[in-house]
C-alpha cells in the first residue's frame, strides 16, 4: 500500500514566514518509533498545510541541536533520501495522536489566515538540509555547523 504523499507536484513559492510554534513544541524522542509515517510541515497549499511525508527509520543524533533525533526516509528526497530530524519537526500521519493534532491545529490557526486559500504552494522557508543530511529548522540553525 502506498502512503499518501503530501509533497506538492509543483515547485513551492518561497515566502519566508516566522514560525513561533515549532521551536516551543514539547515532544519527546520516544513519541516516535521506527516505522511511523510522519510529515514535516513546510507551508501552505490550497488553504491547508502541506509538508513532506517521510518514514521514521532509526534513532540518529541530531547534530544541529545536539539532541536525540530520528533518521527519516523521504521517498521524494532524491540525493537526500535519508535525513536526520529533531522530533519536534515531526507530525504523525500513521496515527491520530492528540500531541500531533494539537500542534497541527495551532499551526493551521496561526498560518492559514496569513495566506489566501489558492492552489499556490507556499514554502514558509523554515527548513534547510545541511551537507551532512541534517534537517534544520531556522530557529535551530547555527553558523558553525
Ligand atoms: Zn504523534
Amino acid at each position: 500500500m502506498l502512503p499518501p504523499s503530501w509533497t506538492p507536484p509543483n515547485t513551492p513559492a518561497l515566502k519566508p514566514t516566522p514560525d513561533p510554534l515549532t521551536p516551543d513544541r514539547d515532544i519527546t524522542h520516544q513519541h516516535f518509533q521506527p516505522g511511523d509515517q510522519v510529515v514535516v510541515l513546510k507551508g501552505v497549499a490550497g488553504g491547508d498545510l502541506w509538508g513532506d511525508a517521510m518514514h521514521v527509520v532509526a534513532p540518529s543524533w541530531h547534530t544541529p541541536t545536539d539532541e536525540d533525533g530520528w533518521r527519516l526516509r523521504d521517498p521524494d528526497g532524491g540525493q537526500q533520501t535519508y535525513i536526520t530530524a529533531h522530533p519536534r519537526y515531526l507530525v504523525h500521519l500513521s496515527r491520530r495522536c492528540p500531541d500531533c493534532i494539537i500542534y497541527m491545529r495551532a499551526l493551521s490557526d496561526y498560518l492559514l489566515p496569513k495566506f489566501p486559500a489558492t492552489e499556490e504552494v507556499t514554502d514558509c522557508g523554515w527548513y534547510t538540509t545541511t551537507g551532512l543530511n541534517q534537517l534544520v529548522h531556522s530557529s535551530d540553525a547555527r553558523s558553525d555547523r
